[in-house]
């Protein structure tokens, strides 16, 4: 009977499994993949992630990655450049860092601390308890997994006292236990791509926030381009789906479309493609439920992690593993699986309020022409972009609290006051 077992060895399995094994503990993680293996992603990593990393101790294994100053923000023709904000808990860098070298790196960073990492394994189904549990959430007690070599198709039990779901957006093994998607919650669809570019060391990610579907209207959601520095730039489109709104548009005619219509400077066409683009299911603002059972927590994707207002979700990933690794240490120190309730608390306490803004805020710009009027209005000055980046990398200060929404507040009405530009 191992300690804790964790289901998948991206972000949010990896970062759980490095602080569960740090701290002493018996932890397995299964990875039914072989690293390093791909990721669609923008590749993106803001401060919180950079944070992340580096108490993790993987500062140094950074420094091959492209690092880069902050955000560029371009729409209806204007551009404005924001350098990362100065914060008392983040560095003011960022870097772009495909996902192929990203996660192999942490996983190993796991392993290296105690973990035992299987990779090609993968957990099929969960092993259940004939009891139901004691603690709390509605999810059964989960004695482990059924887990498969996918070499040799051999199978086997593995069996834990915990278990956490960190098996992503589609969280087969989340859903198997019960875990599901509240779908009045908005839903990122993106697809990324990959470009040989001669601006591939550009110091700014950049974002386009004008971007339009097939009848020309802007649509909730933005395109970027990332510069990865090794002769390469991710390239990409991300939309937002709320009340079932923009499910008919096609990403991929919007990815077409964006490589039309970025600066030609970036140099995206078909033939610097590297291949074609890859896409996936971004959800988003705590949208998964429940994230506790008496035996299980769920982190990252598999718990709807991912921050509404921009897509971000390594950072989360990398949080909400690092808060189950603690609220499992004290289950196992004796506190039992009363403990793993305040994983809960500790989710709400820390993005709460912050993810319902951005829910609101999301649902608010799903309507065309308020998104319009709110990139207008924001474009118009820096001083708004400056907050907005704050506001939407998760990055205020904690003196900046509750400017969150204030900041919604004003482009809320000046959504309701401002009809058309
Ligand atoms: C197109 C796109 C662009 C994005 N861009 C960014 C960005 O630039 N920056 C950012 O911060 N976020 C971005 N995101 C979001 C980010 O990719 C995710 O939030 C992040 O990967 C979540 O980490 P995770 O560990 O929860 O899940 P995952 O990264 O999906 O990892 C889950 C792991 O579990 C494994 N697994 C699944 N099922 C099983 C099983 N049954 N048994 C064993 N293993 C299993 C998988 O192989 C995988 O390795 C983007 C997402 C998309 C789709």
């Amino acid at each position: 009977m191992r300690d804790v077992l964790v289901v998948g060895a991206g972000p949010a399995g990896a970062a759980c499994a490095y602080w569960l094994a740090d701290a002493g503990w018996d932890v397995v993680v299964v990875e039914k993949k072989q690293f390093p293996r791909e990721k669609t992603c923008g590749d993106g990593l803001t401060p919180r992630s950079v944070r992340q990393l580096t108490d993790m101790g993987l500062a140094g294994a950074l420094a091959g990655a492209h690092r880069y100053r902050g955000l560029r923000s371009c729409a209806y023709g204007m551009t404005i450049e924001m350098p990362w904000p100065r914060h008392p808990s983040f560095p003011d860098v960022g870097y772009v860092i495909t996902r192929h070298d990203l996660d192999q790196l942490v996983a190993e960073r796991a392993a290296k601390a105690g973990a035992e990492l299987l990779q090609g394994t993968e957990a099929a189904e969960p092993l259940l308890a004939d009891e139901p549990g004691d603690g709390p959430g509605q999810l059964p007690a989960c004695t482990g997994a059924l887990v498969v070599d996918r070499g040799t198709r051999r199978t086997r039990k593995i069996e834990a006292r915990y278990v956490v779901v960190a098996d992503g957006a589609n969280s087969r093994f989340g859903r198997a236990l019960g875990t599901r998607r509240d779908r009045d919650y908005p839903l990122g669809m993106a697809l990324r791509g990959y470009f040989r570019s001669p601006r591939h060391d550009d110091e700014f990610i950049e974002s386009h926030l004008d971007i339009r579907d097939a009848s020309g209207s802007v649509v909730p959601g933005y395109g970027w381009v990332f510069p990865l520095g090794d002769g390469r730039v991710n390239a990409g489109v991300g939309l937002l789906s709320t009340d079932g709104r923009h499910k008919g548009v096609n990403t991929s005619h919007l990815m077409n479309a964006f490589v039309d219509f970025a600066p030609k400077s970036w140099g995206l066409s078909l033939a610097s493609s590297c291949g074609p683009p890859t896409g996936g299911k971004l959800p988003m603002g705590l949208s998964v439920a429940p994230r506790v059972g008496p035996t299980t927590l769920a982190i990252g994707d598999a718990s709807g992690a991912i921050n509404p207002f921009n897509g971000e979700g390594i950072a989360y990933g990398y949080e909400t593993g690092r808060l189950a690794a603690a609220c499992l240490g004290r289950a196992l120190s004796g506190q039992g699986s009363a403990a793993l309730g305040d994983y809960e608390r500790q989710v709400q306490d820390a993005y709460g309020l912050y993810y319902q803004v951005a829910r609101d805020f999301v649902r608010m710009i799903s309507h065309p022409k308020v998104m319009e009027v709110c990139v207008r209005t924001g474009m118009h000055s820096e001083g708004i972009m400056g907050t907005l980046l704050k506001i939407m990398g998760n990055l205020l200060r904690p003196d900046e609290r509750g400017a969150a929404e204030i900041a919604y507040r004003a482009l809320a009405t000046a959504a309701t006051v401002v009809p058309s530009w």
